[in-house]
């Protein structure tokens, strides 16, 4: 018999291969109905499906985000249905549910067009509306072959199926696939769905394989998620930063140097405004320094990384061996401890602080690359500290202190994820309860929600990871605060203690913005290239009204900057042709001088986003309050009507 412990300590006892859903039902019909599968022992599994071992069981309901993935697997199902009603002669390959939706891999003699979609979907909606169950049938090998007599694909993954392990096929009205679930109970769930693209994919990504044409779709429970979910897909796509970056004139990326973004001149001031804003915040506390960008491998011997990361590093071979023996550092940790060797380090030095700015590169593959979230060569705002175990509490708190205050700059809103000891680790039990309860000391005081990743923990120590959430609601995982017992062994790092013995140090690893590359590349959709005024790379533009106003409006440039904002005076073309095209570059401030602003030592200023409305300000106070916004950093115009 298999014991159920449900949630509120009650248990059931029943026989090996009783069905979830009889369970569910002796529970309460009203819980049935909103049943979409069960876990047990965390394991999730659909209502059809026998069960076969006793444990926690937990009903899912469309609230538990497993319920999601078990409906978006479902809906791959029913677009399956929905081809092969309208496509018979489609072979099927595999459809499972990803991160934000799900997709289905079919071969067919021509690559499907957005009018295929359309009705593919509409289909779609008449199979949801006929409710059919999905029916699991568990079958002997010959009678799956016999099934999919038809379908290569699938036939070629049966032979894959080990000698015991259960076959099962699913149905849902006129389509049967192999499959092992979990799904949702019948169609009429997928009523939310919603197909956004094909794209030709190797046959279980192998390219010696036949290309499949992939379809990519999404599904949610409630209308409300689907169309919110397709809104911020829209507002993605206007603000990729690809083509904003191109349309502001930021960045570009040439086939040379694949992965290694050229910055303009804007994209520069951009890059560098943001170096020195983390140069700022790091002036007192920290210790910046410079390593060689080139080493020869016998330093990655002793990190490691020449027997498990090569493969992404840039070697350098050498000329008369023509072995590759130095490599570019794709990281900035082993240049870091080298430094600290070179001198002797007391307990009163520590925490010790090394910061860096230097160039990485690191080898992705070509095809993995985009934009500025996949590049090659980046910096980071890296920084080691060196420091004693009694020390990390605090020095966790003053580093998380640091890393948040970075991200409230932006209006990024920061979430915590705490990955604790991974099975295969370095160092003693009692080294990492010590690790981790000074790690969630410095969480907690916070006061802060975390995520708790039992086991996500790094080899050489547990972890904080800080996922920012963008203004469209997309998380990026940013920042970072790792322990390191593992180093300081490898590279033999020491202090002098108060009583003189020489003791290791432990490490801390932080970044703050990952690359500056990525993180530019976030902060153009984070704002969709509005960037607040002390980001901007043009943050006035002057426009005289007419050509005789130039002098009038070259002292007001002049005042601007002199005051160190960064005014450009515009005076070619009409008036409406340069305020659209400042409009255009989102220069957060226009000012505009005509005759009556020239006598008066005023200006007539529009601000971005605003329209055509137009606020009159003396010139000094304009500068005053543009100065104002700017060192504040602030996050909205502080000129408006
Ligand atoms: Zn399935
Ligand atoms: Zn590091």
């Amino acid at each position: 018999m298999l014991v159920l412990r449900l949630p509120d300590g009650a248990e059931r006892t029943v026989p090996p291969g009783t069905l979830p859903r009889d369970v569910v039902a002796s529970i309460g019909p009203r819980l049935l109905k909103a049943a979409v599968a069960v876990a047990v022992d965390g394991e999730v599994q659909d209502l059809g499906t026998p069960l076969r071992r006793g444990g926690a069981f937990t009903v899912l309901t469309d609230k538990d985000p497993r319920a999601l993935a078990v409906l978006r697997h479902s809906a791959a199902h029913v677009l399956a249905t929905a081809v092969r009603r309208l496509r018979p002669e489609a072979h099927i390959g595999f459809g499972p549910a990803i991160d934000d939706g799900f997709y289905y891999d079919f071969e067919v003699a021509t690559p499907f067009t957005p009018d295929d979609l359309a009705a593919f979907e509409a289909e779609m909606a008449l199979v949801a509306q006929a409710a059919f169950p999905f029916d699991r049938a568990e079958v002997s090998r010959e009678a799956a072959l016999a099934t999919f007599a038809d379908d290569p694909l699938k036939l070629e993954r049966i032979g894959d199926l080990g000698p015991d392990e259960i076959i099962s096929t699913y149905t849902d009205g006129p389509f049967v696939d192999l499959c092992r679930g979990p799904h949702v109970p019948d169609t009429s769930w997928i009523r939310h769905v919603k197909l956004l693209s094909t794209a030709g994919a190797y046959w279980r990504g192998d390219e010696r394989r036949q290309m499949l044409q992939r379809i990519y779709g999404t599904a949610f429970f409630r209308k409300e998620d689907l169309d919110a979910h397709l809104h911020r897909l829209e507002e993605a796509r206007r603000r990729d930063h690809r083509v904003v970056g191109k349309a502001l004139d930021l960045f570009v990326l040439h086939p040379t140097a694949p992965g290694a973004p050229f910055w303009t001149e804007r994209g520069t001031i951009l890059y560098n405004t943001l170096v020195e804003f983390v140069r700022d915040r790091q002036r007192e506390r920290f210790k910046e320094i410079k390593t060689p960008l080139l080493y020869n491998k016998a330093l990655w011997e002793q990190s490691g990384h020449w027997g498990k990361y090569r493969e992404n590093m840039f070697l350098v071979h050498n000329d008369e061996t023509g072995e590759p023996d130095t490599s570019l550092k794709p990281m900035n940790c082993p240049s870091h401890y080298l430094l600290y060797l070179t001198k002797k380090h007391s307990y009163r030095e520590l925490p010790l602080r090394y910061v860096t700015f230097d160039v990485l590169h690191r080898n992705e593959v070509a095809g993995a690359l985009s934009g500025l979230t996949r590049v090659r060569q980046f910096a980071q705002d890296d920084c080691h500290v060196f420091l004693r175990e009694d020390q990390i509490a605090d020095e966790v708190k003053f580093l998380m202190d640091f890393i948040l205050g970075h991200y409230r700059t932006f209006g990024l809103e920061a979430r915590l994820k705490f990955a604790t000891r991974p099975e295969t680790r370095v160092g003693d039990d009692a080294m990492w309860d010590r690790a981790e309860a000074a790690l969630k000391a410095a969480l907690e005081a916070t006061g802060m929600a975390y995520e708790l990743k039992p086991g996500d923990g790094a080899f050489y120590g547990p972890k904080i990871d800080f996922d920012v959430t963008d203004s469209i609601g997309r998380a990026w995982q940013l920042g970072t605060i790792q322990l390191d017992y593992a180093a300081p062994e490898r590279f033999d790092l020491q202090y002098t203690a108060d009583d003189n013995t020489l003791k290791r140090p432990v490490v801390i690893h932080r970044a703050v913005s990952g690359s500056f590359e990525r993180f530019i590349g976030i902060l153009i959709e984070h704002f969709a290239g509005a960037f607040p005024l002390w980001l901007a790379p043009e943050q006035v533009r002057v426009l005289p009204l007419t050509d005789d106003l130039e002098p009038a409006a070259r002292a007001v440039t002049d005042a601007l900057v002199a005051a160190g904002l960064r005014a450009h005076l515009e005076v070619r073309e009409s008036l409406n042709y340069r305020i659209r095209e400042a409009e255009t570059m989102k220069v957060p401030y226009m000012a505009v001088v005509g005759k009556r602003e020239a006598e008066a030592g005023t200006v007539a200023v529009r601000v971005r986003g605003a329209g055509s409305k137009q606020v009159v300000l003396p010139v000094a106070e304009f500068v005053a309050r543009l100065s104002r916004e700017r060192d504040t950093r602030a996050l909205e115009p502080l000129v408006r009507d």
